[in-house]
């Protein structure tokens, strides 16, 4: 079933905490007990997943299974411009947000036939934004994340989720990279 939980904002409260090796502990096992996996349903994502499946399997992980609902450009253009009332945005985005909600549910479905430990959640605002605070609020171990490698003029208009994962998550991420020429075959 998939979940709405609501990270406590920013101020640094977490879910329990467990220990993680430190310095100098390197006897210990290293441990990957949650992992974070955002996914925006792409056919890279599937690649993600499968790879995230791999190390869960391994680490006897559990899978924090996350799809961030972004909200659409039509619902914030000026209303005098839309064609559409407010009741008519509503329900269309209360559908696109259904769907997400449905597709999450499908990737964490063939997660849990495998035998793997997941949990779903499913967020409203900016990816980045929600994947680093999600991070956070569960204290994950690790996250693992694609990138669709884009590179140029696109990469400057839209930016790259994976790289301000990077630059703000306090865990390791592990970055699934997509070739620019098309997906590699396992
Ligand atoms: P890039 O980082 O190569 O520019 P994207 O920004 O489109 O590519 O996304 C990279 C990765 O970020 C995706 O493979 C996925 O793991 C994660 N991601 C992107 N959008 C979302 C979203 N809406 N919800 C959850 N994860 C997302």
């Amino acid at each position: 079933m998939t979940q709405d939980i609501l990270p406590k904002s920013s101020s640094g409260e977490k879910s329990e905490s467990h220990e993680r090796p430190g310095i100098g502990t390197d006897e210990k096992e290293l441990a990957y007990d949650r992992i974070l996996v955002p996914i925006d349903f792409s056919e890279h994502s599937k690649r993600t997943v499968s790879y995230a499946t791999r190390t869960a399997s391994r680490h006897n992980s559990t899978i924090y299974l996350l799809h961030v609902f972004q909200i659409p450009d039509y619902v914030v253009t000026p209303y005098a411009r839309r064609r559409q009332n407010s009741a008519e945005v509503q329900s269309q985005l209360d559908a696109a947000e259904q769907e997400a909600r449905e597709n999450l549910e499908i990737f964490a479905k063939e997660l849990s036939d495998k035998g793997i430990k997941v949990q779903s959640f499913l967020r409203v605002g900016y990816p980045f934004d929600e994947i680093v605070l999600t991070a956070k609020h569960f204290d994950v171990d690790l996250i693992i994340i694609g990138s669709h490698g884009r590179g140029g003029i696109s990469r400057l208009l839209v930016g790259s989720t994976a790289e301000r994962v990077v630059e703000h998550a306090e865990c390791p991420v592990l970055v699934v990279k997509g070739s620019r020429l098309g997906p590699r075959s396992e």
